[in-house]
Parts: C-alpha cells; structure tokens; sequence
C-alpha cells in the first residue's frame, strides 16, 4: 500500500472557489447583519424556493433542529410511526418532543418504512407518520398519505437526503405535512450546518418562522415556547454560491454511479440497490449489500477496504432501534423488523462525491472484485 495514496471516505463536501467566498464575507461585514432574517438569508430563501419548484420554505440552523420544529409545528403528541433504517436524528427528534416512536419494518426495494406495515402498527395513541426519503429515494407517496388520509395522521418527511430529486409529473416536497431538509456538510447541498422546513401555506410558513425564533410574532409578543433554528448570514451566502453549480454536482455524481454500477454488475454476491425510481435522482449515496454468497462478510469487506484506504461506511448499521434509549421498545424487537435488520448487516456505502475520479471509483472496483475472488 502506498502511503502518498489519497484516503477515500464516503463522502466529501464540495466547496466554491475560496475567492467568491471573499466577496460575499465583505458584504457581510460591511452590512454588519450576521443573522436573523438578514439579506442573504432572504436571498437563499427565495433561490431555494425556485430551485425545489416550492412556495414555502424556511432555513434553519440544522436538520435536527428542523425535525423538533416539524414536530412542534404540527402538534404532535402519543406515538409516531418511523423507519428504524435512517441517521439516529430523525428518532431523537421524537424522543427530544417525548413522543413514543413506534418502528416499523422497511420495503427492501425501496429500503424506505412499507406501507402496509404502516397501516398494521396503527394504533389509537398514532399521531403521525415520520418517513425517510432514505439515500433520496423516494417513498411510496400515494400509499403513505392514503393510509395517513384514512386515519387522520400526520406525515413528515424527513428529506434530509432528498436535496434536488425531481419527480417525472410531481414535486417531492409537495407531499406530507411538512418535508425537512438537511444541508450538513456531508449532504449533497451544504451550507457548512443548515436545513429546511417546506411548509404547504403561509400559515404554516409563518408559524414555522415563528417557531425558529423563541416563538416571537413581533417585539413584544412570544406565542409559543420556540426555539433558536435561525440560519445565520455566512451559511445563507456559502449556501447561494453551492446552489450556482449543484446541477453540475448531481450530473458528476450520475456519473460515478453508472461507473460503480457497469464495474459491479457482474460481481456474485454483492447487490446494488436502486436504482432511485425518481425522474432525477440525486445520487446522495451509493449502497450496496454484501450477500451470503460473497466470499467475505459485510464487515470482512469493510475492513479490506478500509486496509486499501477506502473509508466506506456501514449506513445504516447500528439499526437506531438498537441503540439504548429505543431497545426496549416494544417495536424495536428485531423480529418486527426483519428487512431492516437484515439490510443493516449486509450494506455498505461506497464513496460517492463530485470530486471522487474515474481512477479513484476503479480502485474500489478492484477492491471489491478482487475480494470477489477469493
Ligand atoms: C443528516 C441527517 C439528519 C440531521 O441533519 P443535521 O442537519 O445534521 O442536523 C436527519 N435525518 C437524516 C436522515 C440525516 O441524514
């Protein structure tokens, strides 16, 4: 192994030219307005609005932070169907509300919560619905809101991942009560830490900005216990330079993923997922899953690529119903979650980022294969 290699990791933000950077910090200092509603905080607002094809959207410091106002927004209460198959964020939200998460199994095609399986852990105390837009891709949407639509629940969609996928006759951030979004560094779209929350009125906009605010209406008024989510002014301008070139980005990662995907297709015992069943997708991340008839378990293929200095990571392993403040939960038995517990011990994500080479994308190839042969 050479060690002047370049270590490859799953994903590695891509950043504008340092210099147009420049620009935009001058402005900031000039204005000397860092945060609260400032000037680049509108201006990435309405960019983003066009860019997502949505009329309400707000920024917010985080994802996270973005889930726990979702859930406040709406008024959520008792228990919330999710996905154990996700990031630990979208659980603890609930947990941050004390509501009771109820886990429901995956669809392994989609690798998003099952519908039916929705409507089979319905009970009288369900409230709402949280899904995943898992890797971007899209959930069953008419079948989640029809199940929602005949028993009165809520949907959030956590579409953390879901930045820029687009829909053949449809617009994924129409669906559900509320769609959030997140732009850490490690999303396809960042702003250092940031997020969303796409609302489907003005109402529900204002109360969500309202919300992201201690709950302030006006100077003096406060009508809710809120909480600080306020983007400040130097993710708002970082974020309308990455918006300039993300078309460019999502076409680079197309790329990689046709490459992994024509150089692993013949590999026996290692399944590539998808592909995303969206009109545009964004290739946020590249899953595959390491079958019983590949010569190497899932983690003995994990470690021989970390030894050739190629940092996959096993998302989303640890299932979040294993962790000890879920375990104990009734749904968070394994058994009720077969496909999901299956998934997280077979899946590994390859790395995939704009900046990633063709040489680089064969190197884990022949990682991979050469594994296969053994
Ligand atoms: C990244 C992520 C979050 C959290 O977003 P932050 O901006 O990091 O707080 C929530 N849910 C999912 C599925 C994520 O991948």
């Amino acid at each position: 192994m050479s060690s002047d290699r370049k270590i490859l990791t799953v994903t590695r933000p891509s950043l504008p030219p340092f210099e147009d950077m420049v620009g935009l910090l001058r402005e900031i200092w000039d204005s000397g307005w860092l945060t609260n509603g400032g000037p680049f905080h509108e201006r990435l607002e309405a960019a983003l609005a066009d860019y997502l094809g949505v009329k309400h959207i707000s920024l917010f410091s985080n994802g996270t932070i973005g889930l726990i106002t979702a859930l406040q927004a709406l008024e959520i209460e008792g228990e919330v169907i999710t996905t154990p198959f996700s990031f630990v964020a979208t659980t603890h939200s609930l947990l941050w509300k004390r509501l009771t998460p109820r886990f429901v199994d995956i669809d392994p095609r989609t690798m998003n919560l099952d519908p039916e399986r929705i409507r089979a852990a319905i009970t009288p105390s369900t409230t709402a619905i949280m899904a995943v837009h898992c890797y971007g891709r899209p959930c069953d949407l008419s079948a989640i809101e029809s199940v929602a639509r005949e028993y009165g629940l809520k949907v959030i969609y956590d579409a953390a991942h879901a930045f820029g996928v687009r829909l053949a006759d449809d617009n994924l951030f129409d669906h559900g009560d509320l769609s959030v979004l997140s732009f850490h560094a490690t999303k396809v779209f960042n702003t250092f830490e940031g997020g969303a929350i796409v609302s489907p009125d003005a109402d529900m906009k204002r109360r969500v900005d309202q919300l992201k605010n201690f709950g302030f209406v006006d100077d003096v008024t406060v009508v809710a216990a809120g909480i600080n989510g306020k983007m400040n002014e130097f993710s708002a301008a970082l974020g309308l330079l990455q918006l300039r070139d993300i078309d460019a980005m999502i076409e680079r990662r197309a790329e990689i993923d046709a490459h992994y995907r024509e150089g692993l297709r013949d590999v026996a015992g290692i399944e590539l997922t998808g592909p995303s069943q969206a009109a545009r997708p964004n290739h946020s991340y590249f899953p595959i899953l390491v079958g019983p008839d590949f010569p190497l378990s899932r983690d003995a293929l994990y470690k021989r690529l970390r030894d050739n200095d190629v940092f996959a990571r096993r998302y989303f392993y640890p299932l979040i119903s294993t962790f000890g403040m879920y375990k104990d939960l009734p749904s968070a038995a394994p058994a009720n979650l077969p496909e999901a517990t299956r998934i997280a011990s077979q899946v590994i994500c390859l790395p995939i980022y704009p900046m990633l080479t063709a040489d680089e994308v064969d190197r884990v190839i022949a990682v991979i294969t050469e594994a296969a042969r053994a």
